[in-house]
């Protein structure tokens, strides 16, 4: 058994009496018919070397890990214009708060809170159809996970239509504010398609692996982003992608992450591995409840930080 191996075996012993706590997301029905007690983790290394347990293998709802590659797809075609109409700052608000929209009148805080991924939605769409908007995101994301059979869940994307009023409620109030462009109809399409994708572990883990590489495929040395650009993206998943929870997240793991509410995590540790992590149940700020323990295990034991002196 490799170190690696021996750390997520331990992990999992550390994480054992907690799984199935927390609580899975009924907001939207189709999840919250996934099982509790599922648990993944997944670590894939520079060199594509994958060391995974448990379900690590099962596709489940990534929901706002989604927003790692929106963010990094509009990135690559719009560039710095992005920010005239998102922020780079922590909300220190839940994901789906309207609060601060109006006093920021219609400018979100960051483009991983829900606002700032519809008005991100709303670039990619462009005046074209949902449909082909849907598209190049998922063949976006087959191309970095080197898998072509990663697909949109239905069943959840008519889940989220369904139940999608707060989504609605922001989407209707930025398009009040001039920071939507496109019918807010075909904007939340492609918002709900993106965040109904299912990955694994494994797949989310290869997916983001530029990110711990400066920016370049490590395995096929493709450069997908600039190292700048895939540092700034770390720095906005560090100070942003847990919600409110943010600040917590990287005190007690220390590593750039992106919470989604399907129970997902993905953490980057720069220069050595991306770590995909599931547990569906969520804990008060909505991010997983187990994947944030055992991704605290996992750091600790392994030494894995960004604030490592
Ligand atoms: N689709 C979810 C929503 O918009 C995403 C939230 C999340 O994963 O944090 O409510």
């Amino acid at each position: 058994m490799s170190d690696l191996e021996a750390i997520l075996e331990e992990t999992r012993a550390a994480i054992a009496p907690k799984i199935g706590t927390g609580k899975v997301a009924d907001y939207i029905p189709a999840l919250a018919r996934v099982d509790p007690n599922k648990f993944g983790i997944a670590v894939v290394d520079l060199e594509g070397k994958v060391t995974s347990l448990g379900d690590a293998h099962d596709p489940f709802s990534i929901q706002s890990i989604s927003k790692v590659f929106t963010l990094t797809l509009v990135l690559c075609r719009h560039g710095a214009r992005l920010w005239k109409r998102v922020g780079r700052e922590p909300s220190g608000s839940p994901f789906n708060s309207i609060v601060q929209l109006e006093n920021e009148r219609g400018i979100p805080r960051n483009p991983f809170i829900n606002a700032g991924a519809i008005v991100v939605s709303d670039m990619l769409l462009g005046g074209g159809t949902a449909a082909v908007t849907v598209d190049q995101i998922t063949e976006f994301i087959e191309t970095l996970a080197h898998d072509p059979s990663i697909s949109v869940d239905r069943e959840v994307v008519a889940s989220e239509i369904e139940t999608g009023y707060r989504n609605a409620a922001l989407a209707n109030f930025m398009r009040g504010f001039g920071n939507l462009e496109n019918p807010v109809d075909q904007v939340l399409e492609v918002y709900f398609c993106q965040c109904s994708i299912a990955m694994s572990c494994v797949q989310l883990a290869r997916s983001a692996l530029f990110l711990a590489a400066g920016g370049k495929d490590p395995v096929t040395g493709q450069q997908i982003v600039s190292q700048e650009r895939a540092r700034r993206i770390n720095a906005l998943m560090l100070s942003c992608g847990h919600y409110d929870a943010s600040g917590d997240f990287a005190f007690r793991v220390g590593l750039p992450g992106k919470s989604g509410v399907g129970g997902g995590i993905l953490a980057v540790v720069p220069n050595r591995c991306v770590i995909g992590v599931w547990s569906p149940g969520l804990n008060a700020n909505g991010n997983s409840l187990v994947g944030t323990l055992a991704l605290e295990h996992l750091a600790a034991k392994s030494g894995w930080s960004v604030f490592v002196g």
